[in-house]
């Protein structure tokens, strides 16, 4: 590719915070600003009923030192969960990641999506259906749950506690 040509695709509305509407702007953790992070940031929207219930945008520092956090039994599991699952060739907001179902046959309208994304560009993208994200907190060890159940809690103090943001390396970020 040429080095001056730009990389990826500009973030679709999809991405953008649906509470102030219009793109993300800082970490939601550690409040920095987005467009300074040369390593990029992550956004994930998670919908119910086909509404944005839960959005968050981290830093890949952030990011990362989440999955730190993780238990390495969650994150051995977690891998081999994408490794037998990952579909090849699927990316977007339209189809499961993981599994067949459609973004329109999603249970309960249910699913979450994620962008990674660089500056105003997003490099790649990906959506899971509640289904999956179900299996996968499956998987998590009650460690691991804790770091993200701290984090919603810390940063959302209003969602219910009986809904979880789904784990940091469900699409690869490099
Ligand atoms: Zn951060
Ligand atoms: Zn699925």
């Amino acid at each position: 590719m040429n080095e001056n040509e730009e990389k990826g695709e500009s973030i679709p509305s999809i991405l953008h915070s649906f509470y102030e509407d219009r793109p993300f702007r800082v970490c939601t953790r550690c409040g920095e600003s987005l467009a300074d992070f040369e390593e990029g940031y992550r956004v994930s929207k998670n919908f119910k009923k086909g509404e944005v219930i839960l959005e968050y945008a981290l830093c890949l520092p952030c990011l990362q030192r989440m999955l730190e956090e993780s238990s390495e039994e969650s994150k051995g599991r977690l891998a081999r969960f994408q490794q037998e699952r990952l579909r090849e060739n699927v990316s977007g907001f339209e189809d499961c990641a993981f599994c067949e179902t459609t973004r329109a046959d999603a249970r309960g309208e249910e699913y979450g999506i994620a962008g990674v994304c660089c500056g105003d560009r997003l490099l790649d993208s990906a959506l899971i259906c509640i289904d999956c994200i179900e299996e996968m907190h499956e998987l998590l060890s009650e460690e691991t749950r804790d770091v993200w159940k701290r984090f919603r809690e810390e940063n959302f103090p209003g969602v219910p506690a009986d809904f979880e943001p789904f784990p940091g390396e469900t699409i690869k970020t490099a």
